[in-house]
């Protein structure tokens, strides 16, 4: 447990992750089935094993005709080869004939070698005339045949446990007929806004309120992620309203993200009711601006009354042979900037480790040029919002206008990156380097 001490951003990061107890395959509630058509963007639970070959079978890459090249090895314009042309060969069709000494087939792209040739002549360099073929130069041995396995050789791994499927993994999952896929079930994530003020986006709003739009963010940055998001809505600053809802999250949710609550304010009690709850707290404040005040804790899984589930209880629920079932629990700060800041530098992190995503876990981090003076106190990794576009060869970013108040959440808007001044430094100046993380899909 680190106290109240400030934490390096990477030593916060290194907790974290290790706080994580990922998916696994081995785990059977871990792995759900889905069809083909639904499995972009899901991460692969087991290996893939084909049991075709690719290609299937030897085949032309090209249109011409498949000849044997002891034939035509020594021809040229000169003293062309004529063979006789035995059988068509479309792509699709199974050959019925054998080419003999003298004998071509016809065959286009991607149609089934026919038994007796080994090599194709393209057909710009023939000249057909009805059932003969005249070869005017020399191919290469074997050109232009794709062998049968050269790409793929049934029983081998055709696609690793943990690879993330996108379009280009579809593809080849189809190719090999596979239409149901094991993959990672999504993390389930809770979220929970706290804050006697919050008011939702659906009420009207009183003087005084602020509206929930926290709860709105950090499921759409969860969807983002591939998580489930669990809303469970605004809960009241009273400790016995925050214990309830965090033990009925705790007893839904593999993750739970609250919002507010973790400063050091009269009505901040999320680390005071963790604590009762059995929680471990791993962080408390890390030196970043803006999301100093992070609070995360692991917490055992309980029943809807807040008692922790006994071991017992717990595997039995699972078929699972761990003895406990952590749930990794985020305070984030309730400024809407900083909780999603905090997001983005840290519990992405933990969702790709706890979805199944092999090392390393990584953020978008990009080297560029700032457009603008970025400015900071110098004590804390100091976080500013704004765009990068690649421009000429290098990446450039540019500050959003309006105010870098953690509460000014308008100004997010159109945001594509953060860029960040490291701790010891007030100022980037505009043209200098500057790291940048990128969020969203920029
Ligand atoms: P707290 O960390 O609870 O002191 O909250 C800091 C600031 O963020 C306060 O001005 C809150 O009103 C605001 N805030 C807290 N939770 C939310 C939320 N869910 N949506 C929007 N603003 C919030
Ligand atoms: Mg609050």
């Amino acid at each position: 447990m680190s106290g109240s001490s400030l934490l390096q951003p990477d030593d916060a990061e290194a907790i974290i992750l290790r706080c994580v107890q990922p998916f696994t395959g081995q785990k059977a509630a871990d792995v759900e089935q889905v069809s083909l058509e639904k499995a972009c963007g899901r991460i692969l639970a087991t290996d893939i094993v084909s049991q075709l070959d690719f290609p299937h079978w030897d085949n032309s890459a090209m249109d011409g005709y498949a000849v044997r090249f002891e034939d035509v090895q020594s021809c040229s314009a000169e003293a062309p080869a004529v063979l006789e042309i035995v059988e068509e060969i479309p792509a699709g069709y199974q050959p019925q004939r054998e080419v003999g000494i003298g004998q071509a087939s016809r065959i286009l792209t991607g149609a089934v070698m026919p038994a007796g040739a080994d090599t194709i002549v393209i057909q710009e360099e023939a000249q057909r005339d009805g059932d003969r073929v005249t070869i005017l130069s020399s191919p290469k041995s074997e050109a232009f045949v794709r062998h049968r396995a050269a790409f793929y050789e049934a029983g081998q791994t055709l696609l690793a446990a943990g690879t993330m499927i996108s379009a280009t993994e579809v593809a080849v999952l189809a190719a090999a007929q596979c239409v149901q896929i094991p993959v990672f079930r999504r993390p389930k994530v809770a979220i929970l806004s706290t804050g006697s003020e919050l008011v939702s986006p659906h009420q009207p709003l009183q003087p005084g309120q602020i509206v929930d739009s926290n709860q709105y963010a950090l499921a759409a940055l969860l969807e983002e992620a591939g998580a489930e998001p669990i809303c469970c809505g605004i809960v009241e600053d009273t400790p016995e309203a925050l214990k309830k809802a965090i033990a009925h999250a705790a007893s839904q949710a593999d993750m739970i993200l609250s919002s507010g609550g973790v400063s050091v304010g009269d009505y901040d009690y999320v680390d005071r009711i963790l604590a009762e709850l059995g929680a471990t707290i791993h962080v408390r404040s890390v030196a970043v601006k803006p999301g100093k005040p992070l609070t995360v804790a692991t917490l055992s899984r309980s029943d809807e009354t807040g008692a922790v589930l006994t071991q017992a209880s717990s595997e039995s629920e699972s078929s699972g042979s761990s003895k406990s079932f952590p749930v990794l629990y985020f305070g984030l700060p309730g400024n809407p900037v900083s909780a999603m800041v905090s997001f983005w530098r840290f519990a992405q992190l933990a969702l790709q480790k706890l979805s199944g995503i092999p090392e390393p876990w990584t953020l978008k981090w990009i080297q560029g040029r700032s457009r603008h003076d970025l400015r900071s106190g110098g004590q804390r990794e100091t976080y500013l919002w704004g765009t990068v576009q690649y421009i000429d060869g290098a990446y450039e970013f540019s500050l959003a206008t309006g105010g870098h108040s953690s509460g000014n959440l308008i100004n997010l808007s159109g945001m594509n990156a953060l860029a960040v001044v490291p701790i010891g430094k007030k100022q980037v100046a505009a043209g200098e380097s500057v790291r940048i993380l990128r969020v969203h899909h920029g």
